[in-house]
């Protein structure tokens, strides 16, 4: 059997300060350039993208893999009309040259699912048109999604399955790809499409009550699974959606996939019900800069309190370089703290021209938002800024930071470094000599992420809001396209 294998992905946020051009997808930072058909195998077989679970599947399961065009593009603003149509006519070229090879028995998808066009809000749903206007609308056809994605009625009619990762900080993207492909398979020993249910829920989920390691979404995700083994469904996808796209199909979704129609619904209702029901829980807690600080100092624990500068979140659109928690620190005069990072290639400079043990007088951080921090500080550690990530999201992969320096102002220690990096990972601050398990304080800037590889040493987590731009309360953006009826945090009276 041949099954064809492609992806497109993006998560674009409205607001965004650049939109996301084809360079973006020509150069992706971290992540595979694009594919076409002759090299896409050999790419993503062993990368940590969806569409090598799906490959690795097809592979041991004895089906043909036919690969199609691939490509992804960091988080930015939403995709240029050129950059789409590119990509879009790669990906459809490719199909109708796999068709003209040969029958196919299906096709998989490794998409995003939170992508806005220009000229198109829902980038997926407008995807898989595309697909279906080629293969047909018997041809099984199933997508992994991120659960970050804004799922629309458009992508649940067009798609006979849609698998999202079920966990934030995002450990089981290759499980995705893998368990889109045994759908596939049972969809083909089907013979006839899966009877499916479609919810959307009416009020949004910030991306800091998201991560799937804590409650209540740890709650949530683990009833999902009794509630999908108990009526018996072949897929109960819940997506979390991301909360910064303008358009009417923004927001969290259900879509249960089952051999009755009955045991679909059954499923999908019941699941929301179980949402509806955890709304008020889904609040969570972020404190402004100065009472995070004030609260992290008065935790007396064995371990160190994270604080999380979720607003700069460089893997959210922040430049990693405003100064509000580091102020804050430096004014309430914490002992055993260190932050990581501002990204800050000027004050790096300095710092390397002055020596380890120099005392330097620095204009720190704030290029982004004009806001930098005078600083009188020493010069405790210069490296180059390349190091290899050792935490559950990233181990293996290597950072290059550029010129970067440890500084000490009092009893605060500062990463200074010449490009952003969201601080997921521990190894960012061994390599300059500092282990985050022995500090009082650690203040990461990130949202989630840092949560797989912080979270095991912390005592406390703290969600901290301090001036950046990616808002940590969405309904504060300037949105003009939602659906009606949506309320823009978890139990707001308000609605769009
Ligand atoms: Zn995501």
């Amino acid at each position: 059997m041949r099954i064809a294998i492609g992806g497109f992905l993006h998560e674009s946020h409205s607001f965004a300060p650049l939109p996301t051009t084809w360079r973006d997808f020509a150069e992706p930072g971290g992540w595979p350039a694009p594919q076409r058909p002759a090299t896409l195998l050999d790419a993503l077989r062993n990368s940590a993208a969806p569409a090598s679970g799906a490959i690795q599947t097809a592979e041991k399961a004895g089906l043909t893999p036919v690969p199609l065009a691939w490509a992804f593009a960091n988080p930015a603003g939403p995709v240029t009309a050129e950059a789409f149509e590119r990509i879009a006519a790669w990906l459809i070229a490719d199909l109708t040259a796999a068709l003209d090879a040969g029958p196919l028995d299906a096709v998989y998808l490794d998409l995003h699912g939170a992508m806005v066009a220009e000229h198109f809000p829902d980038g997926e749903g407008e995807i898989l048109r595309r697909v279906r206007a080629v293969v047909g609308p018997d041809l099984p056809v199933v997508a992994s999604l991120d659960p970050h994605a804004n799922v629309t009625a458009a992508m649940v009619a067009r798609a006979d399955a849609l698998a999202p990762f079920r966990t934030y900080p995002h450990v089981d993207m290759r499980q995705a790809g893998a368990r889109a492909v045994r759908l596939l398979a049972e969809r083909i020993r089907r013979g006839s499409p899966f009877a499916r249910a479609f919810r959307q829920v009416d009020f949004w989920l910030p991306i800091t009550s998201q991560c799937t390691l804590v409650p209540p979404m740890s709650d949530v995700m683990a009833e999902r699974e009794r509630i999908a083994t108990r009526h018996g469904v072949s897929e109960l996808a819940f997506c979390f959606g991301f909360p910064y796209a303008d358009f009417p199909g923004c927001g969290m979704t259900v879509t249960a996939y089952a051999a009755e129609q009955t045991a679909a619904d059954a499923a999908a209702d019941e699941f929301l019900a179980l949402l509806y029901a955890r709304e008020r829980d889904f609040a969570g807690e972020i404190l402004p800069a100065d009472r995070a600080v004030a609260a992290a100092i008065a935790v007396n624990g064995q371990k160190p309190v994270v604080i999380a500068d979720t607003q700069d979140n460089p893997g959210g659109g922040g430049h990693g370089d405003t100064t509000g928690l580091l102020a804050e620190l430096i004014r309430q005069n914490a002992r055993s703290a260190v932050l990581g990072l501002i990204n800050d290639a000027e004050s790096a400079d300095a710092c390397r021209k002055a020596g380890e043990g120099a005392t330097v007088s620095l204009k720190l951080g704030g290029k982004s938002d004009g806001a930098p921090l005078d600083v009188s500080a020493r010069v405790m550690r210069l490296t180059n800024g390349r190091f290899t990530c050792t935490g559950p999201m990233a181990a293996g992969n290597p950072a290059d930071l550029g010129p970067t320096a440890l500084l000490a102002i009092g009893g605060v220690r500062v990463i200074v470094t010449s490009r952003k990096m969201q601080a997921y990972d521990q190894a960012l601050f061994r390599h300059v000599g500092v282990e985050p398990a022995k500090e009082k304080i650690v203040v990461v800037k990130s949202s989630v992420h840092f949560r797989a590889d912080f979270q095991p040493i912390a005592e406390r987590v703290i969600v901290a809001a301090a001036p950046g731009p990616v808002v940590a309360d969405p309904a504060t953006l300037p949105f003009r396209n939602l659906r009606p009826g949506l309320r823009l945090r978890p139990g707001a009276n308000a609605t769009t």
